[in-house]
């Protein structure tokens, strides 16, 4: 699928009307610059993704105008927001037309009684939270991507927070949204009809549902969002470990003991620790015998943050913790969102320096599966090193998600030397993702905790991971997209329109 020559200026003069003309990119750099995301992928194949088209459309109707021309002419449709999704979300596996969203950029309605706001969904949680804190208030979904994301990128992936633990992840915070599906019609979707609602019995509770598929299912342009008082006071405590085992316990302890400020806390093991201590980016100097490091972090007003501290320094004493000390408990947790901006090196297995890339596997563990699921990754990439000069392995951390301390985000970073990838490192690679994702799913896990598994490799595991959850997505999409315009290619959804189901598209 893609812009049949002969459409290709019918198409095109169509768009302008709808959208005017310079809303309507042609040139390679608009295309080539929306072709990838941050993720490593073979540069050798970078053409098979490049978009026809790029427009920029700057109301829901625009949207919508643009949605219905790809229809009728059965053209692909992506939605980009800030492109920094890493399971190439926004990467058009078929060409067709990529719909950035960033014009939709607007702050329509902050309503101080009932603490919310409405925003167009090409805005990020940065530039708003500048506004909202003339009023006092915070919209704390807080990716490390903060600086760069954009809400409606953050509905297309269900996206995760760094301080989810307190307040939240975007679908909790995310109360209404709306939406063009593929045909074009716009709809509102929120628990229940109304904008301003967070819990509702009413009908299917389909917010959900149309969050987090990654652009499968349509386009978000304008939402509704919860808000909170700005904390007055922050407290984020490092502590340094001699051994993983007793960082582990921490961590778990302090999830667990129900402190109502307590925002998350992150653990870094021991391949982590030596990644960071290794180079210029290692923003922890630690003696050599740190081999494990716990952050915790709670928000709140200042007495409540300072009697809930107290309770988090008591927890992580009595786990064998050594407090790092104020100056780089703060600086590590306002490192949270360029701790990925700087490595753009690895190491090769001689200690070489290599310009390399960041991805990461993340996936969703319960505690008690930690341990395991740690040794088994580092072994897979090891494994792969060991094949390919062109891997790095730069650690992994575990976060909580939840205050209870059921499940963690857990990611194991590699550093990929993308422009040496070639046909058989590649394939190696998507292996080894597979192997990752399978060894989540054999722990009881979910093979992504927040970027969603899109990517080969890991995406040919999800209908394993959904059971017959998989065939109502299928259902679903076909209901949804009739002609698969919609983000084609994506979680392999294609084979909804296969003549008969399993037998692939
Ligand atoms: C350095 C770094 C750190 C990161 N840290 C985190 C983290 O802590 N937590 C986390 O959750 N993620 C993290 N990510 C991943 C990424 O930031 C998130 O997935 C984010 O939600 C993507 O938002 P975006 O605006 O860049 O969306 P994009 O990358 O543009 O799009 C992501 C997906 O959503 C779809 N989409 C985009 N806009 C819309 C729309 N308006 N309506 C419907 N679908 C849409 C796209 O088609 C795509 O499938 C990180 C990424 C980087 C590079």
């Amino acid at each position: 699928m893609t812009i049949a020559p002969e459409l290709s200026d019918r198409v095109l003069t169509e768009l302008a009307d709808a959208i005017g003309g310079e809303h309507v990119l042609t040139s390679k750099t608009a295309r080539y610059n929306r072709a990838r995301v941050p993720a490593p992928f073979p540069v050798h194949r970078w053409p098979e993704r490049v978009p026809d088209l790029v427009v920029l459309p700057g109301s829901t109707e625009e949207v919508a105008e643009v949605v219905r021309i790809a229809n009728a002419h059965r053209i692909p449709i992506v939605p980009r927001d800030g492109g920094t999704g890493l399971t190439d979300g926004a990467v058009p596996e078929h060409r067709g037309i990529v719909v950035d969203v960033k014009r939709l950029n607007q702050i329509k309605e902050i309503d101080l009684e009932n603490r919310t706001c409405t925003v167009g969904t090409g805005i990020n949680a940065l530039k708003l939270n500048e506004v909202l804190a003339e009023h006092g208030l915070i919209y704390p979904d807080d990716p490390a991507s903060y600086p760069c994301s954009l809400v409606g990128g953050r509905i297309g992936t269900s996206g995760w927070s760094l301080v989810g633990s307190r307040y939240g992840h975007s679908r909790d915070l995310v109360l209404s949204f709306e939406f063009v599906l593929p045909t074009g019609k716009v709809i509102h979707l929120g628990d229940g009809g109304g904008r301003k609602i967070s819990k509702s019995s009413s009908g299917y509770q389909l917010k959900h549902l149309f969050m987090g598929h990654q652009g499968t299912l349509g386009i978000a342009t304008e939402a509704t969002l919860k808000l909170f008082p700005k904390p007055e006071a922050e407290l984020s405590p490092f502590w340094a470990f001699p051994d993983y085992d007793s960082a582990y316990r921490c961590v778990g302890q302090l999830a667990r003991a129900g402190i109502a400020t307590f925002a998350g806390a992150v653990l870094f093991d021991e391949w982590k620790v030596d990644y960071l201590r290794r180079d210029d980016e290692a923003y922890i100097p630690q003696p050599a015998d740190v081999r494990a490091l716990v952050c915790a972090v709670a928000y709140g007003y200042e007495d409540e943050v300072r009697a809930g501290g107290k309770r988090l320094l008591r927890i992580a004493k009595d786990c064998g913790a050594r407090y790092l000390g104020d100056e780089i408990s703060q600086g590590d947790w306002a490192a949270r969102h360029d701790r990925y901006a700087t490595p753009l090196h690895g190491r090769t297995r001689s200690g070489q320096v290599a310009p390399m890339s960041w991805h990461c596997e993340d996936a969703a563990i319960n505690y008690t599966e930690l341990p395991g699921v740690r040794l088994e990754w580092h072994a897979i990439v090891e494994r792969l090193r060991a094949r390919f000069d062109v891997f790095d392995d730069w650690g992994m951390f575990c976060y909580t998600s939840a205050n209870t301390g059921v499940d963690y985000l857990t990611e194991i970073d590699i550093g990929i030397w993308e422009q040496e990838l070639g046909d058989e490192a590649w394939a190696a690679w998507v292996d080894a993702k597979r192997e990752i994702a399978a060894v989540a799913l054999r722990a009881g896990g979910s093979i992504s905790a927040c970027h969603g598994s899109c990517r080969e490799g890991e995406v040919d595991l999800v209908p394993l991971e959904l059971g017959g959850g998989y065939d109502v997505m299928l259902d679903v999409k076909r209901a949804v997209d009739p002609n698969n315009i919609m983000n084609p290619g994506k979680y392999g959804l294609q084979r909804a329109y296969a003549a008969e189901r399993g037998a692939g598209a």
